[in-house]
């Protein structure tokens, strides 16, 4: 239970909530220009159990200026199978991660820089901000500080109306609470930026989200993985695999060194609510997979996951008052491929990058500024690929399976038309 005392109090430039690829990211690029940060993360051992295929482009370890651990093998190309039947194979230089270890190395440099890091420490709550040396408490201040306050009454209009809502990000500074789990204690901490790197479904988004009275499309993907030792020989190619029973979603045989990523991801939606068959579905896909000869049977389980990716778009504003969003809490987890990795650090750049000319500047257009960036980075490849989302769930399987995975996977060119 949190001490609700608040004995500790820390303070910082940014307050991150989160240590996944997003979070830890963040992190880094922050303590490369200087930035006091405070990156929290409510679990002990950071991203561990992974739950991930782990698979993602080369051009991740491009965005780093220091070495950064975590490449467990190369992959070279990427085969798509429908109903078994190799479709076409395309070059997709990318790796397989040794995701821990790739948290890990980003959280052990900007520990060296100077960087605070707690956990296991949750956030909490947001205690109140801290406008012209006055502290006001978080409701009276989201309510001042909409341009329109009139339509906060109406939920509707004002989700429909959201372009037109303008929000100041001019209060001088954020206090949050942590809880710390180790030492049960719970910490006031400032920060003049707190970042949500929470993954889609966190608390401190859950906050934010109410305040700006912004719903969710209940759209995802339920995954079940399995890591297997692997008995074949090396292979560097990355396997897609559709049959229709794998509702809305694809299965995958991804390479390590010395183990296989086997998966599969069903999305959930209106339209398929199918979630307790997961397992069947696996079972079917390895059998499938294992006739096939892709893996060979008998192969010694390591470990299994289940997860979740969110299908929801990008989440806008991803800068909000004295929030700003990164990873899958800001939307940029691909809706139909579900990969999020790339995108997670790319967009932790950005923000740091705009975060840190805030800091020494005090223009707060540069937080603003961080909204159109993120959107034109991300926002044509994902809303294309949420258009896509939206057709696979609508008409999965159809009377032509194939002609509708050649419209909504990435490999065909059928997807990339306009
Ligand atoms: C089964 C599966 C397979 C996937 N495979 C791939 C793949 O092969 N390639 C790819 O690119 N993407 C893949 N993804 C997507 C990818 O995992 C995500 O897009 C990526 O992890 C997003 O990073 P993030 O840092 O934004 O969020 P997350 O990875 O979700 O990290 C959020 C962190 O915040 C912490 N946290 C949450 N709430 C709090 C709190 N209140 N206080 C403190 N800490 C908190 C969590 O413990 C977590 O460590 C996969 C997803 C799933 C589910």
């Amino acid at each position: 239970m949190a001490d609700l005392n608040l004995p500790e109090k820390m303070s910082c430039d940014v307050l991150i909530i989160g240590a996944g690829p997003a979070g830890a990211s963040l992190a880094y690029f922050l303590s490369l220009c200087d930035c006091k940060t405070i990156l929290v993360e409510k679990k002990k051992v950071p991203d561990f159990p992974v739950r991930c295929a782990e698979l993602v482009s080369k051009n991740l370890f491009s965005l780093f200026r220091e070495k950064v651990k975590g490449i467990n093998s190369e992959i070279s190309s990427m085969q798509t199978y429908i109903n078994g039947k190799m479709e076409n194979e395309i070059p997709s230089p990318s790796v397989m991660l040794d995701r821990e270890v790739f948290i890990d190395s980003l959280i052990q440099i900007f520990i060296k820089n100077g960087g605070i890091f707690l956990n296991p420490a949750s956030f909490d709550r947001i205690i109140s901000f801290n406008k012209n040396k006055k502290e006001i408490n978080p409701d009276d201040f989201i309510k001042n500080n909409f341009a329109n306050n009139d339509t906060l009454v109406k939920k509707e209009a004002v989700i429909e109306k959201r372009k037109n809502i303008i929000f100041n990000n001019n209060s001088d500074s954020v206090n949050a609470a942590v809880f710390k789990k180790d030492t049960d204690k719970s910490i006031a901490i400032n920060a003049k930026i707190i970042a949500c790197a929470e993954g889609f479904s966190g608390k401190l988004r859950g906050i934010i989200d109410k305040a700006s009275f912004r719903e969710d499309s209940s759209s995802y993907v339920l995954a079940y993985q399995e890591t297997i030792k692997k008995k074949n020989k090396y292979s560097d190619k990355a396997m897609i695999f559709f049959y229709p029973y794998i509702a809305n979603g694809y299965g995958w045989v991804f390479p390590k060194r010395d183990t296989l990523n086997v998966g599969i991801g069903m999305g959930i939606s209106d339209s398929n609510q199918n979630k307790e068959n997961l397992q069947d579905r696996y079972n079917m896909f390895k059998k499938d997979i294992r006739t096939s000869g892709f893996i060979s049977g008998g192969e010694k389980l390591i470990k299994n996951i289940t997860g979740t990716a969110p299908c929801r778009g990008i989440r806008y504003p991803v800068s909000f008052l004295n929030f700003v969003f990164a990873g899958d809490a800001a939307g940029l987890c691909n809706p139909v491929t579900g990969a999020g990795i790339y995108n997670a650090v790319l967009s932790s750049k950005i923000i740091s990058d705009n975060i840190s000319g805030f800091l020494k500047t005090g223009d707060y257009n540069m937080l603003e500024e961080i909204n159109q960036k993120i959107k034109s980075y991300f926002s044509s490849s994902i809303e294309r690929a949420l258009k896509k989302r939206q057709e696979i769930n609508k008409y999965w399987p159809g009377s032509d399976f194939e002609r509708l995975i050649r419209r909504t996977w990435v490999s065909f060119k059928d997807y990339w038309k306009k």
